[in-house]
């Protein structure tokens, strides 16, 4: 059967620079005859892998299941990462014999109607910063990995729904990731302005019924609205009320999280550390609680008072992710635990002042009061390790704390009050 078109986000440049970070943050999850393939290569301590140390280990069981996932180490590094950062397993077999999730990371293909369209995970260090080939230069290779995960009969997968309400068809579902993607391409205009705007045109739609508005006439409305949205000045930036700061902070603490296997091992200790965290971050009072070694306890009054405004080069790497997740559609339906369009949107948007918090524990861990683009660009890998992938972003409590965020205008608002 003949494949599906490529779509893919042409803005991004993305080659492996072997950080060895996923190989450290990532529980890579096998299949059964993953598992057979590595127990079969027969691992000995020449290879690098000490006497005893398994190389696969049980991930989650249940009555009807167990599943396996690629051991690690003591220091938190999977058994099969070099000194040189380089895998074991792909320098004695080959690529083509590591896990399929190691062959695919960063990468992420999702339905899109007669195409396909790809996205990148931004937890890597070389997606942020742009780093290597065009993402077009690769398209032989992700061709290669389109046969090994997309499914025959992708095509005939529906879009995600617009709203709670609403639902149309693919090419009137793209009609509306292209508008927003538009906004975003305007680099004249600052991202926060952008966004800001974004955010209006998805409040607008919720509001919309498309039964009758469909093909050219939703795209004469989406021009329309989008045309409405680019006039006025920002409003001036006003700190949320208490409710809306407890429930962002919470978010917070949940992109602050690490989940490698040293905290999967943590027991009963690391719930506990977890707990007082929860409890910091909602009074808001005292320090917060460090969940990973780059942040130290800090007062939340000083990561929360102005931090001078954004650095140079934030715009681009901001807007480049947001536009990403758009055109890759990693921000809803299959991708993003099936949420609409609009509260994928919603979500993506919250995640750009958890990152700006997150990089002010950052600079205010290490002894500054103003952001670098490093603070911003560590963040946003911190932050977007677990957008879309941590099963608590996809709960019924997770995705209540967004529509109520959404439909109080505290989304916009802790947008402005943390870029200052
Ligand atoms: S995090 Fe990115 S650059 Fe680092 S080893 Fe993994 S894929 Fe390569």
């Amino acid at each position: 059967m003949a494949m599906l078109p490529l779509r893919l986000p042409t803005i991004q440049n993305w080659s492996c620079h072997n950080c060895s970070g996923c190989c450290r943050q990532h529980l890579i999850e096998i299949t059964d005859e993953e598992r057979q393939r590595i127990l079969d290569q027969n691992w000995q301590p020449n290879d690098g892998v000490p006497a005893g140390q398994p190389v696969v280990v049980p991930h989650h069981s249940s009555l009807f299941r167990k599943s396996y996932r690629l051991a690690h180490r003591d220091d938190g590094a999977c058994v099969f990462l070099r000194e040189d950062g380089l895998c074991r397993i792909h320098a004695k077999f080959g690529e083509a014999a590591k896990p399929l999730a190691c062959r695919i990371y960063p990468y992420a293909f999702h339905p899109s109607g007669s195409r396909v369209t790809v996205s990148l995970r931004f937890s890597c260090p070389s997606v942020v910063a742009n780093r290597g080939k065009s993402v077009v230069e690769n398209r032989d290779e992700l061709k290669s990995m389109q046969r090994l995960v997309v499914p025959d009969g992708t095509e005939m997968l529906p879009p995600p729904r617009v709203s709670q309400r609403e639902k149309v068809d693919w090419n009137d579902f793209l009609r509306f990731v292209d508008c927003l993607d538009d906004v975003f391409a305007d680099d004249d205009e600052p991202f926060i302005e952008r966004l800001f705007r974004a955010l209006q045109i998805v409040e607008l739609i919720e509001q919309s019924r498309f039964h009758l508005v469909a093909g050219k006439r939703l795209s004469e409305f989406l021009d329309v609205i989008s045309e409405a949205t680019s006039e006025g000045d920002l409003p001036d930036p006003e700190k949320p009320n208490h409710a809306a700061m407890i429930q962002f902070r919470l978010l917070v603490a949940y992109y602050a999280r690490r989940d490698t296997v040293a905290d999967l091992n943590a027991g009963f200790a690391g719930r506990w550390r977890l707990l007082r965290a929860a409890t910091r971050f909602a009074s808001g009072r005292g320090n917060a609680t460090p969940l990973q070694d780059c942040f130290h306890e800090i007062p939340f009054e000083t990561i929360e008072q102005p931090f001078g405004g954004l650095p140079d080069g934030t715009d681009e790497v901001l807007s480049r992710y947001v536009r990403v997740k758009l055109q890759g559609l990693h921000f809803c339906g299959a991708a993003y635990y099936d949420v609409p369009f609009c509260e994928g949107f919603q979500s993506l948007a919250l995640i750009i002042p958890s990152i700006f918090w997150l990089a002010r524990w950052l600079a205010a861990s290490n002894d500054r009061s103003s952001l670098t683009l490093d603070d911003v660009s560590k963040a946003l890998a911190i932050a977007d390790h677990h957008h879309g992938y941590s099963p608590m972003f996809g709960s019924g409590s997770f995705r209540r704390r967004v529509r109520l965020l959404a439909s109080s205008g505290d989304i916009a608002r802790l947008l402005l009050w943390y870029s200052q």
